[in-house]
């Protein structure tokens, strides 16, 4: 299942403010499992939000978008997202006696334009917004595509994406990415390539690409990364030459550490769950019986 993040707003392009929310959208998306291969931003304008929504609509099952839901006129998401669905806008009584009861309990006056966020389009689920007045929405667009329209303020789009969006996500992913830091000890980059080097190239799923992040100028720290996509995404962090000696133990050890300050659930179990033809003094295996660790739990 792939989606793309599109991202509303003039003061965005302008850099008045910093793009938090498609950070946190790629995050959440990636740890779903979701391919995220195009991540766009638009100014408020509805010719060129029209454009990247049906393009969107061609090539990804899922659209998210971000901001453009309040009530001002520049706020234009909803109605181009509706008309590029095909769809048209009506008032939904939920969210209008929600809007209504929002301004009651504030004690703020509620404007003519306000009214424009109690309408929705004809074929949508509505997200009721806890932290402020613009729903969001779910559109079921032709061929099963969906497309999620979110508020912009992060205080809005956080827990709205968080409480009613991924458990939506979740059930149509059947994929799951798994993900974690294992930092290596004694052993340099080069050397951690060499030695998984069949798992890296060989594999297919999990698949394996390595990257390297940073190098430190005095060499004695590097970062090593390797994507295990669908069950597993490690990254290997090599921090090299010094301290212990590696044996497959002392580097589970090490692995169990680590995962014990991130999962601590899994602390109990995984010395039961290695098995014993894991247990070479091989780095490959050790990094073999961590996936076996991670396809467990
Ligand atoms: P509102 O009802 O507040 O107008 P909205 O859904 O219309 O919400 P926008 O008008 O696009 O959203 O943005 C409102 C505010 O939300 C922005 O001023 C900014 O502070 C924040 N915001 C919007 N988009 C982003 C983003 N992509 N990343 C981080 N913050 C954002
Ligand atoms: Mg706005």
């Amino acid at each position: 299942m792939t989606a793309e993040i599109i991202c509303v707003g003039t003061e965005i392009l302008l850099g008045n403010i910093v793009n938090t929310n498609a950070a946190y959208l790629s995050e959440r998306l990636a740890s779903l499992g979701i391919s995220v291969f195009f991540e766009t931003t638009v100014g408020d304008n509805e010719e060129r939000l029209e454009d990247v929504i049906r393009q969107g609509l061609e090539r990804s099952d899922i659209l998210i978008l971000s901001g453009g839901l309040g009530p001002t006129k520049d706020d234009l998401t909803k109605e181009v997202a509706t008309k590029a669905c095909g769809q048209k806008l009506v008032e939904d009584e939920e969210a209008l006696r929600r809007l209504k009861e929002y301004f009651a309990s504030s004690h703020r006056s509620m404007t003519e334009n306000n009214l424009k966020q109690a309408l929705i389009p004809e074929d949508c689920d509505v997200l009721y917004n806890e932290n402020g007045t613009a729903p969001g929405m779910i559109i079921h667009a032709k061929g099963d595509k969906k497309v999620v329209l979110l508020p912009g303020p992060p205080s809005e789009l956080i827990p709205m994406f968080h409480d009613q969006v991924e458990p939506i996500l979740k059930e149509l992913s059947s994929e799951v990415l798994y993900s974690d830091v294992v930092k290596i000890d004694c052993m340099g980059e080069s050397k951690v390539a060499e030695e998984i080097e069949d798992l890296i190239e060989k594999q297919t799923n999990p698949t394996a690409s390595p990257r390297i992040l940073t190098a430190d100028w005095t060499l004695y720290f590097t970062k090593f990364l390797i994507a295990i996509f669908r069950q597993c995404f490690i990254i290997v962090e090599s921090i090299s030459y010094h301290s212990f000696l590696i044996t497959s133990a002392g580097l589970i050890r090490a692995i169990l550490r680590i995962r014990n300050n991130t999962v601590r659930a899994v602390i109990n179990v995984i010395p039961m769950k290695i098995p014993a033809q894991y247990m070479i003094p091989s780095l490959k295996n050790t990094i073999y019986a961590f996936f076996h660790i991670c396809m467990t739990i």
